[in-house]
């Protein structure tokens, strides 16, 4: 077999949508399982909706999910004298030509068409024309679209598509200002790039017997064609943002983690039996065109939150210290001054779903938070306050271990003859504020020993001031 080369070409009009990263991500592992090389071309003819930061944004996201490119990027507005160049061969060889019809009387070609009850299209006129060009026209150019025959194409992830060429009409490959259009331009590309396997997304399904018959005119290599299916929301309709975020970058800012976003992308319309949780090493390994379902897939938020959570538990403290940090930041709140954020983080990491809710819970261990008046009622009796500071007492004596902590609360119990949870709740609520963390001996440890006791005191005494629970 010939080297795999595969592209994934966005256009800058947008932010990197979880579509689009999917077909990335397809077009990735393929050229990876296959020791090919993977290229990435940026679509940027379309003046008007490209935008320098749409073109960052992309970068951005394809280095966050860690889809690295061999070749590229390559942009299509620096290639603008090639495709001139390969236009006019194809209209010096006759496969192209010029068609001078004005907008008027195309209009009223598609009127006529209509009233005859006919499909309206171009009935090229300027085909094989012999006539003057009319003066003070620029025309525009069309390709010479085959009158008989058909196209057909093995498609790799849908079978056999045939198109008849009398279906197809000459399309324009350059517009009257001379730029080429967008078929034209991804043709060139895929020939000059050499791109084996054209993986994209199935809303290009009619482009593809175009560009194949304008490769053929060229006399190029004909690449093999992969169109994978759209992402719809749990709904069935259009993926859009009512079904939650659908730009990558936001998911980043949402605290989640790259391979897991992959992770949750690999699985979303591409099975391999029953796995749900593996790494990209063992997606590239499996990956192949033939796993893709023929069926759109549907986004499902929950399940991408699962995945999280399963590779958040797996994640080690230090990394998650350092992706919760801004988190941390933003909320006003510096984990440096404080227990190691590593320990803390991989005290929480099996109790939340996002970096984000991790950020979130890791609060009370930096700052006291004053408990709400409902976890004092429900926690904190009247008649556990001297027990509370009788523990206070014997936190200040001992050596700070979390064994010694244990060992503290479980004389404390026993005692007074009580159960553990009613030593444990009030302490886990007048330290951290908070009645669900985890085991309160762990986080007692992290928070350490001056703080511990301080807060306890200090809540003590406020509670001594004048509030009585229930
Ligand atoms: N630029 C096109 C898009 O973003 C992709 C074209 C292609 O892959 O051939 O939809």
């Amino acid at each position: 077999m010939t080297m795999v080369r595969t592209r994934f070409a966005p256009s800058p009009t947008g932010y990197l949508h979880l579509g689009g990263a999917r077909t990335a991500l397809f077009s990735w592992a393929f050229a990876r399982h296959h020791k090919g090389t993977f290229i990435l071309r940026v679509e940027d003819t379309d003046l008007e909706r490209s935008t320098p930061e749409n073109t960052q944004v992309i970068l951005d996201a394809m280095a966050w999910l860690g889809l690295d490119y061999d070749e590229g990027p390559f942009y299509q507005m620096e290639r603008m004298d090639r495709y001139r160049e390969v236009l006019k061969q194809l209209i010096e060889e006759g496969k192209a030509y010029y068609c001078y019809a004005s907008r008027e009387e195309l209009d009223a070609m598609r009127e006529e068409q209509t009233a005859r009850g006919e499909k309206p299209r171009y009935d090229r006129r300027w085909r094989d024309s012999m006539a003057t060009p009319p003066a003070g026209v620029s025309p525009v150019v069309r390709f010479k679209t085959p009158l008989d025959g058909a196209v057909v194409i093995d498609d790799l992830v849908k079978g056999r598509i045939v198109v008849n060429n009398c279906e197809l009409d000459d399309l324009i490959i350059a517009r009257s200002d001379g730029t080429p259009t967008y078929n034209f331009c991804v043709v060139v590309d895929d020939w000059d790039m050499q791109i084996t396997h054209v993986i994209r997304g199935d809303d290009h399904v009619n482009n593809t017997p175009r560009q194949i018959n304008i490769l053929k005119a060229l006399g190029a290599p004909l690449p093999l064609y992969g169109h994978v299916p759209m992402i719809l929301g749990h709904d069935g309709e259009k993926l859009s943002k009512r079904h939650g975020a659908v730009s990558v970058m936001q998911y980043e800012e949402d605290g989640y983690l790259p391979e897991a976003l992959l992770n949750y992308l690999a699985r979303l319309g591409w099975a391999r039996g029953d796995e749900e949780v593996f790494t990209m090493a063992q997606f590239v390994e499996w990956f192949d065109l033939g796993g893709i379902s023929k069926s759109a897939a549907r986004f499902n938020p929950e399940k991408l939150q699962w995945i999280n959570q399963q590779y958040l538990k797996q994640t080690d403290g230090a990394r998650l210290a350092e992706l919760a940090k801004p988190f941390m930041l933003r909320d006003g709140c510096d984990p440096s001054n404080g227990p190691d954020f590593a320990q803390v983080a991989e005290l929480l990491r099996e109790r939340v779903n996002t970096v984000e809710e991790l950020a979130d819970a890791a609060v009370y261990f930096y700052r006291p938070l004053d408990p709400e008046p409902q976890f004092l009622e429900q926690h904190v009796g009247q008649d556990i306050l001297p027990v509370m500071a009788e523990i206070a007492a014997s936190f200040e004596a001992i050596e700070w271990t979390r064994e010694a902590i244990h060992d503290v609360m479980k004389s404390t119990v026993a005692a007074h003859g009580l159960k553990f949870p009613k030593v444990a709740m009030p302490l886990r609520v007048l330290v951290t504020g908070e009645p669900q963390t985890p085991s309160v001996d762990a986080v007692l440890a992290l928070i350490g020993k001056d703080e511990v006791v301080a807060r306890l005191r200090n809540q003590l005494a406020k509670l001594a001031g004048g509030f009585i629970p229930g």
